[in-house]
């Protein structure tokens, strides 16, 4: 099952109906055929797909031929997929003053260990006490990357979280998070070790870390750019650890994040941020609006 790439797809049937001189039934069969064709071959569970192509024909249906069309299924493609970006369940927020744990997951260099300190800061500016465990065994730089990430020049200051790590990553989990319950911190956020590629090794280190620490909330991380192999990584992490929510990285580049579908669809999850850039501070609230509108560029 995958979802690769859609936006452009579906982005390229809709340019193409809108260079046609005249919009009549044939034009708009095609485009709505391509739409559909391309979700076939992204796997789209098919009764959400016939629901979806059913939908967008039927707010074009009863317009006189000519400009409205156009405009109409624009509208309802645009609808469609906003909807399949918003699962419409709301992601567990942390709350000031109450102590939350978070997990971050995801495969090496998706930006995990970039996004718990982008994730702290954006939390620690709205007054909470965030705290970061490094459970990254896996990966010996990786303390070093947390906590040095805030002293690059042009980064801005994390000071004020702590650090922790041992050896073992669930021990690293269980101490860390203990230890910074006991300094009543807010926000602990847990950094965990990816591989290179899915292994069962991997996901059982996070099913057992997940068991010990019975976080509040366990985040996907995906680089905006793996588009075809999305959604079985995203799968893969939510049938090993209860996955509640998306962040998308790497925004920056060229990728238009099209493998944000493939996420929210596997782990039905909403994206709650985006990642664009490599500064602490380059982290923005998931807007559903803007995403689309990129999507469709
Ligand atoms: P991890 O292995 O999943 O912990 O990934 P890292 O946090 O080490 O990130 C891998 C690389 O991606 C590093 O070079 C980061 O600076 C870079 N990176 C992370 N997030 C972003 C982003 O949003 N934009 C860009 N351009 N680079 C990013």
């Amino acid at each position: 099952m995958v979802l690769a790439q859609l936006g452009e797809k579906i982005s390229c049937a809709l340019q193409k109906m809108r260079n046609s001189t005249v919009v009549d039934e044939g034009v708009l069969n095609e485009c709505i055929n391509e739409i559909n064709r391309e979700l076939i071959i992204a796997d789209v569970d098919y009764q959400l797909l016939s629901n979806m192509v059913n939908r967008i024909k039927e707010a074009v249906v009863h317009r006189p031929v000519g400009h409205n069309k156009r405009i109409a299924i624009e509208q309802a493609v645009f609808k469609e997929l906003f909807k399949m970006l918003d699962p419409g369940k709301p992601s567990f927020t942390p709350e000031k003053g109450k102590t939350s744990v978070v997990i971050l997951v995801g495969l090496q260099g998706s930006g995990k260990t970039t996004t718990c300190t982008k994730y702290a800061y954006y939390y620690k500016k709205k007054g909470f006490k965030p705290a970061l465990v490094c459970a990254d065994t896996f990966r010996a730089c990786a303390l070093d990357q947390l906590s040095k990430m805030h002293k690059k020049p042009r980064s801005l200051s994390l000071e004020g979280a702590r650090f922790y790590t041992v050896i073992d990553p669930v021990e690293v989990a269980v101490e860390g998070v203990e230890l910074f319950k006991k300094e009543t911190r807010d926000l602990i956020i847990v950094d965990t070790s990816g591989r290179h590629k899915q292994d069962n090794d991997l996901f059982e280190e996070l099913r057992q870390l997940s068991e010990a620490t019975k976080p509040d909330l366990v985040i996907f991380v995906m680089d905006s750019s793996i588009g075809k192999a999305a959604f079985s990584q995203a799968r893969a992490f939510k049938q090993s650890v209860a996955v509640g929510a998306v962040i998308v990285t790497k925004m920056d580049g060229h990728a238009k994040g099209g493998g944000a579908l493939s996420a929210i669809a596997a782990t039905k999850s909403p994206v709650i941020f985006i990642g664009n850039g490599e500064r602490v501070d380059d982290f923005e609230d998931f807007d559903v609006d803007r995403f689309v509108r990129r999507l469709l560029g």
